[in-house]
């Protein structure tokens, strides 16, 4: 595969994922138009805006960011699909970019990435969010731990249970390895789009279980405000 690994640098990485055009020297994955008109929360990394209400609803979330609002009609919906379906993983981590420097008010330790299904991840040849919440952790200088948490089993869609049957399905679909003591810590949990908060509501109240004093903090890369 090597050799090829120019031209492929030459077709995909120099065109910008979300308009295709030519990027300049100075841009990097997305151009600075397509950048402009991306729709950013600028909320910052604190429990005072919209996102961390809703999780705080939830489960006890100690802080919360997101980078942008989604859409899926939007640009921001056009991105998450670019990163999950058309192979665009350098997206993730070019986001984290614009994303770490609000979370250096007050950085994580240790960064976890919401984990895909063994099988999703077959199919898709890569975590989405790992990509993303990597680079987090290269900014913050938090330690990363892509296996701590596992999906145990495929779990059927969600969109048509009840609430309350959704809440069981995610808190048993899930599974976590730290193997040390994480009280104490300050833990960031990290997915790409938050819709109902469900999933990492039951990811919070999991690891609070396991470290009662471990402070846990939430962060994506898009946000499915509530209407
Ligand atoms: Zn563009």
């Amino acid at each position: 595969m090597k050799p090829f690994r120019p031209l492929l640098d030459l077709v995909y990485s120099r065109t910008c994922a979300l308009c295709g055009r030519p990027l300049t020297t100075d841009e990097d994955v997305i151009c600075r138009r397509c950048i402009d008109r991306l729709p950013f929360t600028h909320y910052d990394f604190t429990a005072d805006h919209k996102l961390a209400r809703v999780l705080q609803a939830k489960a006890p979330v100690y802080k919360a960011t997101s980078l942008l609002f989604y859409s899926k009609a939007g640009l921001s919906g056009k991105l998450i699909h670019k990163l999950k379906y058309h192979h665009h993983a350098r997206i993730g981590p070019r986001m984290a970019d614009f994303l770490a420097p609000r979370l250096m008010s007050d950085p994580p330790g240790i960064i976890l990435p919401v984990p895909l299904h063994p099988r999703k991840l077959r199919i898709r040849g890569y975590n989405q969010t790992e990509g993303f919440a990597r680079r987090l952790s290269r900014h913050t200088g938090a330690r990363f731990h892509p296996n701590a948490l596992q999906k145990r089993r495929h779990t059927p869609s969600q969109t048509t249970k009840s609430p309350w049957e959704r809440w069981q399905n995610v808190d048993r679909g899930f599974r976590l390895r730290a193997g040390r003591d994480w009280n104490g810590e300050h833990i960031l949990l990290v997915d790409d789009v938050i819709t109902t908060g469900a999933t990492l509501a039951a990811l919070v109240r999991m690891i609070g279980r396991a470290f009662p004093k471990a402070r846990i903090s939430v962060a994506s890369i898009a946000f499915n405000l509530p209407r």
